[in-house]
């Protein structure tokens, strides 16, 4: 049999399973082969080191491991309740133990009178403690009693009645081990495992089902953990490599007379050295004469708009255009608001391009767009993407790439006649670094991690309710010095009418707390006009408290706002949580957020409350944001196969996904194709990947 075919034998040809367990690991784990089951790796080990006594048991112990006889055993109650118990005993007490299913086949197993290692969770009733379940393990004279690790493996309720348990598939998976061995194939290069330490592979899958030691069983799991992360990488890196072919040529961007003229003359301040970076990074892409698809993170308040509006100038001096594009038209007329007053400047041409232009007005933007006499025009996704022709459009600025896809993206490309436009999205949402680098790992991320000077952090509180007189009586201080105040509601869809309810209800208590104070209120049900309306209003300063619901999240710019109390603080993520209070903060003056909540937090709110108390930073906020919540829940994980890795979790291992980006990009740089003896390891590797995905795909 050769090597490769030992693993894609069925599984149901391996001692110990057959038809009948063959068809539940098909169905419920997917596993269909020696391979797919030797991949299928315990999510953690026991550490069976200590042996309890009885009389040592107490509340709370996730699982306990004792020496004891069996006593005495039967059924008891009748019909469903009926169930097996035995009584164990050691030295220090009795336990009792319960089987609820299956009691008629573990009567059969155990004797009367004959001691047993049982392993399983303790529960109390009333006095006295339980095991429903327990493992049972015979003593003999084989019987090691100094302790092992031993493998936890995921399983089901159908697969344990088929005696499927944890133990079970650790018992077919040492069978399998014997069996296979020799067969498993080294996956890395000799250079590699020499440079890090590696374990060769064989050990690796070994030690990760079955480790000596918890030394072993870690240097196992490290290996595999790079090894899935090196491949990962070294598949994206390649498809970015891909698009630097003739295919994907951009228009070459060099010239910059323009720039230079705002540059030196008109600049209001000066750029921060994140923003030189990043300006620098995009121009070496513009000037590549490949197409750049950049990704742009910066805090709230970093200071993307110049940096966008930089950009835009490169396209422009070389003869092209450039489109910003928003999620929203209150968002769009902001950022049509703040590149107007660079732009007006040095005297280029751009204009707005909302649900509201007027048709008339529309049609002249058309048709200067087609002419190539507007340079930039600004508008939401839906406008630009499906009704806009350009002469040439040279870049395409996108902020908010959360509500903007790839294939969006692509879409984009189509409308130019030359070389498709540069990419540049931009992004106020924090995305933990590691997690850039995985679901954007066909895009090149650069970051403005510096505010501006002189930005005054501000400072976060966390109040309950019963504190709420005193917080009216600061916002009452603040409105007194001239400054503004925002007031926010959660929203939850669910529950559309309650949170109205709610947000009236507060609106109505402000009106009585302060009386004779304009205050505006915005909220999902107005009229986009009426919103637009008082926003104006509080923009202007006519209105001193702005109440609303989350629909000033995005975008609005208020620099003399400089509190934002946030109710009901914590019914919202971090992310969301840090987004509101960027709203503040904006002007030279102090600025405050206060956290409202009842007395009563779980667990989670209250770390994420103490979160935003601790730090301003967004991506400190967004790295504790994965930890809470996983990166199932972040935008764009699903189709980066992120959920999917067995042994690294990106929340945890930066270092290692950066070592095994930079490496894979090192041996793509020097071997493209992978045609270097000393890569042909890889390589192979790469091909068993593309066969398994084919075979899944035929699965599915
Ligand atoms: P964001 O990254 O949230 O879009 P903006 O581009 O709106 O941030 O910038 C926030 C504010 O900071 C604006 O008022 C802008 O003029 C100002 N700003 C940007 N860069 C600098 C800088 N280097 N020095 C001083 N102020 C700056
Ligand atoms: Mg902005």
């Amino acid at each position: 049999m050769s090597n490769n075919n030992i693993f894609s034998t069925k599984v149901e040809y391996l001692k110990g399973v057959g038809p009948q367990k063959a068809a539940l690991l098909n169905t419920e784990l997917s596993i269909f082969n020696f391979g797919d089951l030797i991949a299928h790796y315990p999510f953690r080990h026991e550490d069976r080191t200590k042996f309890y006594k009885i009389d040592e048991i107490e509340d709370d112990l996730p699982y306990v491991q004792i020496k004891g006889r069996i006593t005495r055993k039967e059924f008891v109650g009748e019909g469903k309740g009926k169930r097996l118990t035995a009584q164990l005993r050691d030295d220090t007490g009795v336990l009792e133990l319960v089987w609820f299913k299956g009691g008629k086949w573990v009567d059969k197993q155990i004797q009367e009178g004959v001691s047993y290692i049982v392993f399983g969770k303790p529960q109390r009733f009333g006095y006295k403690f339980s095991i429903s379940h327990p493992e049972m393990e015979l003593i003999t004279a084989e019987t090691k009693l100094e302790g092992k690790l031993t493998p936890v493996y995921h399983t089901s309720e159908k697969m344990k009645v088929k005696r499927l348990d944890s133990k079970g598939i650790s018992t077919l998976m040492l069978t399998l081990l014997k069996n296979t061995y020799e067969h498993i194939q080294e996956t890395l290069p000799e250079y590699l495992l020499n440079e890090y330490h590696f374990l060769p592979k064989k050990l690796a899958v070994v030690y990760a089902h079955f480790p000596k030691d918890p030394d072993l069983l870690n240097q196992a799991q490290e290996r595999l953990k790079f090894e899935e992360l090196f491949f990962m990488q070294l598949k994206l890196m390649a498809t970015k490599m891909g698009k630097k072919t003739e295919k994907f040529r951009g228009q070459v961007f060099g010239k910059i007379p323009t720039l230079k003229e705002f540059y030196d003359n008109h600049l209001p301040f000066d750029l921060t050295g994140a923003q030189k970076r990043v300006v620098r990074e995009i121009f070496e892409d513009m000037k590549s004469g490949f197409q750049m698809n950049r990704l742009l993170q910066g805090d709230v308040g970093s200071g993307k708009t110049i940096v966008a509006f930089i950009c835009m100038l490169m396209a422009i001096d070389n003869g092209a255009q450039a489109c910003l594009m928003a999620p929203t038209e209150i968002l769009s007329q902001q950022h049509y608001v703040g590149l107007k007053e660079h732009a007006d400047k040095i005297g280029v041409s751009i204009a707005l391009l909302t649900g509201s232009t007027k048709a008339k007005e529309r049609r002249l933007i058309d048709e200067q767009l087609r002419s190539g006499e507007l340079k930039i025009i600004v508008g939401t996704h839906a406008l630009i993407e499906d009704k806009v022709d350009f002469q040439n459009l040279g870049l395409c600025v996108i902020d908010e790439q959360h509500r903007f896809g790839v294939a969006q993206r692509a879409a984009l490309w189509k409308k130019t006649s030359l070389a498709p436009p540069h990419i540049l999205v931009m992004t106020a949402t924090p995305i933990p670094r590691t997690l850039a680098m995985t679901v954007y790992g066909d895009l090149d991320v650069s970051v403005i991690d510096e505010l501006p000077a002189g930005r005054k952090p501000i400072v976060t509180t966390h109040r309950t309710d019963a504190n709420r007189l005193r917080v009216f009586g600061f916002m009452k201080e603040e409105i007194e010095k001239g400054r503004q105040v925002y007031v926010v509601y959660p929203l939850i869809e669910e529950s559309e009418k309650l949170d109205y309810k709610n947000l009236m209800d507060g609106y109505e208590s402000i009106c009585r707390a302060f009386p004779g104070m304009p205050v505006s209120i915005v909220h999902g049900r107005m009229k986009p006009e009426d919103k637009d309306f008082e926003m104006q209003r509080f923009v202007k300063g006519e209105t001193k408290i702005m109440v609303a619901t989350t629909v000033i999240e995005v975008g609005v710019n208020v620099p003399n706002a400089s509190v934002m109390v946030i109710e009901n603080a914590e019914k919202f993520g971090l992310a969301q949580l840090h987004q509101l209070r960027g709203r503040v903060g904006r002007g030279a003056e102090q600025s405050y957020c206060i956290l409202m909540t009842g007395k009563k937090l779980s667990k989670d709110g209250k770390f994420r409350l103490e979160t935003m108390c601790r730090t301003n930073n967004g991506f400190e906020i967004a790295d504790a944001d994965l930890k809470l919540r996983g990166p199932g829940d972040i935008e764009g994980t699903q189709q980066s196969g992120i959920l999917n890795l067995k042994f690294a979790d990106i929340s945890k291992d930066a270092t290692v996904l950066q070592d095994a980006r930079k490496l894979a990009e090192k041996i793509l740089e020097e071997d493209p194709d992978l045609t270097l003896p000393e890569h042909a390891i890889i390589k192979a590797q790469q091909a068993r990947f593309a066969k398994r995905e084919t075979n899944w795909s035929r699965i599915s």
